[in-house]
């Protein structure tokens, strides 16, 4: 059966709408039993997996079986193989101590990338205070600030920082060893470990670097086995003064569903911020990108792209990469005009572009690392309760919807119901700056999913 074209094929169709990570931690172990009586009944290595594939997958699994002309109406996931298998507390990472059966390698790969390093890292008032705190832990490191916590809003140079931290310490001393990793990657490592019960593969791989850096840490929220293990991980990279530095969208206290004594431990160095970065800025980093391009465009000319992209320096790349094709592939200048011309139809206004209810839903879910089915039901825990009103908020106040519409988009509620969240988060926005911090980092994920 686990080798019948049916199942290779479902396996294909989800493994094209999955990362490769997810792809392999969770899909890849699984095996299909039998399909009897319309219920697809597949078998899993252990409860961790069961667990996540019930919550996250289930959907994926029929819709692929039935695009495949197998009208399954239910899918149930099965432990495999013998009781030591399954292991059902996950939140206590100690427990899963593992003999060191056949080996599988978890896997960390370490990339850091050449290119993103303090000298091509344009300072600016928005970044300054992160810019130096980095530079003197990257000179210093286990000593000054640790960890350093690095959190701002997407695309402004998180990531990048965190790579020149990796590459100016690697370059002091190449025996230093440094680590690092999204936080989906490490979350993934872990689980692998104990469903190939390679425990302490992870722990070294994890606990004896000189520099540990993992990126998103806002990931983290609401993982409980993993949150517990990277308690563990980083109270003895600290103890033994090694170096760790962590990003997010978010500060500490603002990432819902994360363990306060992590969020605490994440304020014992430094925290920074790292704004938007105004005009100014944003046109000093469009020079020194074309310095590295081997191209100059008039100060006019970036200028202009400047003045049209401003949230995020990302973009603010993708236009100049625009414009640059657009001026080598039709042969023209690199002038005002023509970087007029090449952007024309990328800057649109905002307020004209529209949303998809379900996008928003999804994004919300995502934001909180809860399931779609968990924001639109009817549970009332506070986790997932104020997500929910949050949507509701959102599909007011971005998309315009009506309170019944809404209670339509989130699953058949009552309107009253939907009036009474979207008044409750209405009320707190002017001054709860958590509330304000969500909705800013949610409206700019909506924008962006446009
Ligand atoms: P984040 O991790 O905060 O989402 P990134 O670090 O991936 O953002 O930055 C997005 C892009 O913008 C990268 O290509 C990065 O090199 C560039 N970038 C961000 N800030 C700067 C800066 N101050 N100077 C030069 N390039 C920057
Ligand atoms: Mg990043």
């Amino acid at each position: 059966m686990a080798d019948s074209p049916l199942w290779k094929a479902v396996l294909g169709e989800l493994e094209l709408a999955t990362s490769k990570a997810n792809f392999k931690t969770w899909l890849k172990p699984t095996k299909l039993i039998s399909l009897d009586n319309g219920v697809a009944l597949i078998s899993v290595p252990n409860i961790f997996i069961k667990n996540w594939l019930d919550n996250h997958y289930k959907g994926q699994f029929l819709d692929a079986f039935q695009k495949h002309g197998e009208p399954i109406k239910e899918v149930r996931f099965e432990i495999e193989g013998s009781p030591e298998a399954v292991l059902d507390d996950f939140s206590d990472a100690e427990a899963p101590v593992v003999e060191m059966a056949e080996t599988q390698a978890t896997e960390a790969p370490s990339t850091i990338l050449n290119h993103y390093t303090f000298d091509t890292f344009v300072e600016g008032n928005h970044n300054r205070l992160a810019y130096n705190v980095s530079v003197s832990v990257a000179k210093q490191p286990g000593t000054l600030y640790n960890p350093l916590f690095i959190y701002g809003g997407v695309g402004l140079g998180k990531t990048h920082l965190m790579h020149a931290i990796a590459n100016e310490i690697t370059q002091a001393d190449s025996k230093k060893k440094v680590l690092y990793v999204s936080c989906e990657q490490f979350t993934n490592d872990y689980i692998q470990s104990i469903s190939t019960k390679n425990m302490e593969k992870f722990k070294k791989t994890y606990r004896t670097v000189d520099l540990l850096l993992v990126d998103d840490i806002q990931f983290l929220s609401n993982k409980e086995g993993s949150q517990e293990e990277f308690f563990n991980t980083f109270n003895t990279l600290h103890q033994s003064k090694r170096q760790i530095v962590l990003a997010a969208d978010r500060m500490p206290s603002a990432i819902t569903g994360l363990e306060e004594r992590l969020s605490s431990r994440f304020g014992w160095g430094m925290i920074v911020d790292i704004q938007p970065p105004n005009l100014e800025t944003r046109t000093a980093i469009l020079t020194s990108k074309c310095q590295d391009r081997g191209v100059v465009f008039p100060q006019e000319a970036l200028a202009f792209i400047a003045s049209r992209i401003q949230s995020n320096i990302r973009e603010l790349e993708g236009a100049l990469n625009r414009a640059i094709t657009y001026c080598q592939m039709m042969h023209v200048p690199y002038s005002l005009e023509s970087v007029q011309a090449a952007l024309s139809g990328l800057v649109v206004p905002i307020n004209r572009r529209t949303s998809s209810p379900e996008s928003v839903i999804r994004l919300v879910a995502q934001q909180f690392g809860i399931t779609h089915d968990e924001l639109i039901g009817t549970k009332r825990n506070k986790e997932l309760v104020y997500p929910r009103q949050l949507a509701m908020y959102l599909l007011r106040n971005e998309l315009n919807l009506s309170f019944p519409q809404i209670a339509r988009e989130l699953g058949g509620k009552d309107h009253t119901t939907i009036m009474y969240g979207y008044k409750k988060i209405e009320k707190e926005v002017p001054t709860n700056s958590l509330y304000q911090q969500d909705l800013s980092i949610l409206k700019e994920k909506i924008q962006a999913a446009v």
